[in-house]
């Protein structure tokens, strides 16, 4: 049977999403391509309210968040983690070959402008990695106030991860200064896996000239000179790509300013309901993420027989990731869902809970 999906990522796609999938194949050196290249680029520079560099890659997240590291780490990355995402992305920095040190904050806490200030102030570091939303806990790390402190260095690189929170709230790239914001496209912005976007500030296209060993499938100046004829580098998802031109419309159809109420109504209907039940919370309000919650299993319930009667009926539920598995469970409420279908997944578990 299929299942509704509200685990955080991959999300349910739209039916809309999936027909723009399946247009014809058009070839990559095509006129039509770069229309469609040109038209997506401008879209999402639109809904990242940015004037710079954005390109398409074809690759999951972790594919951009490799390339970023290999482009843009010269001297030392600072790499802040407070979840499973952002611990391997230490990893993946190492395995990279570059220097690095991991800055750790407890699970369930976030990442604070205090934290930064202090590691930056070091003068070690021309480069960081961040996780704006760390998906494997829900918590929202304070990006505005982050900013103001990164604001502070000017020759430290930042690379943000916004895979989880992009689209689903305000995050202006050019006033916040970050100058590689990537992401998925299968959490926020409920698109199928496959498609990664990242941008670039004039600031790290300087650094990359200065990097060597920057590859080929992510190098960011290979990106930049074909994104300049409206291209990508190598054969792109194109499918994926109409899929985004469609999914992109839908989002200014509906209205960023209500696209992002719809995702604060989500959170606090879970909030409420979690609240009503004797659920806790893994993370304190003010960090917590708005397209997904992590509530902690304080009434002990069952949350592998809850996850199996779920299936069975026809939804996929997460009983919580990496080490704090069983102990936590995540709710999302991301993408093109609505209020209602939130409602059916807890009154579908409200039927549940008593025969556990
Ligand atoms: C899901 C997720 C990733 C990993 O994405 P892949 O698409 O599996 O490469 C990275 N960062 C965050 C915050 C995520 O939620």
């Amino acid at each position: 049977m299929n299942k509704k999906l509200f685990i955080p990522g991959p999300v349910e796609v739209h039916p809309e999403i999936l027909r723009a999938m399946s247009t014809p194949m058009i070839g990559h050196r095509m006129k039509e391509y770069a229309l469609l290249h040109k038209g997506v680029r401008e879209k999402l520079q639109k809904l990242l309210f940015t004037e710079g560099k954005v390109f398409l890659a074809t690759s999951s997240a972790f594919g951009v968040m490799e390339g970023a590291v290999r482009n843009l780490v010269g001297k030392r990355c600072a790499n802040f983690c407070n979840g499973a995402f952002s611990n391997k992305w230490h990893d993946v920095t190492k395995r990279c070959g570059k220097e690095a040190d991991a800055f750790k904050v407890e699970w369930g806490k976030p990442v604070t402008p205090e934290l930064v200030d202090e590691v930056l102030a070091t003068g070690r570091y021309d480069s960081l990695t961040l996780i704006h939303n760390e998906t494997s806990t829900g918590v929202m790390s304070p990006l505005p106030e982050i900013a103001e402190v990164m604001k502070k260095y000017p020759d430290v690189v930042s690379i943000v991860d916004t895979v989880s929170s992009m689209s689903a709230m305000k995050i202006p790239v050019d006033e916040l200064g970050i100058d590689c914001c990537l992401f998925g496209v299968q959490k926020a912005f409920a698109l199928p896996p496959g498609l990664a976007i990242f941008t670039a500030s004039a600031k790290a296209l300087e650094r990359c000239r200065t990097i060597e060993g920057r590859g080929y499938y992510f190098d960011f100046l290979e990106f930049d000179a074909s994104d300049q004829k409206d291209n990508t580098p190598s054969t792109p998802c194109i499918s994926h790509i109409y899929a985004m031109d469609r999914q992109l419309d839908r989002f200014f159809t509906e209205g960023l300013e209500q696209r992002w109420a719809r995702h604060r109504e989500m959170a606090s209907m879970v909030s409420s309901w979690l609240t009503g039940h004797g659920y806790g919370f893994f993370t304190d309000p003010d960090y917590r993420a708005v397209t997904l919650t992590c509530a902690t299993n304080t009434i002990n319930t069952d949350l592998a027989m809850l996850k199996r009667l779920l299936g069975e009926r026809g939804y996929a539920f997460d009983d919580g990731y990496g080490k704090i598995k069983g102990q936590t469970f995540r709710i999302a409420h991301m993408g093109d869902m609505q209020p209602d279908d939130l409602k059916e997944f807890l009154g579908v578990i409200d039927e549940i809970l008593p025969a556990l």
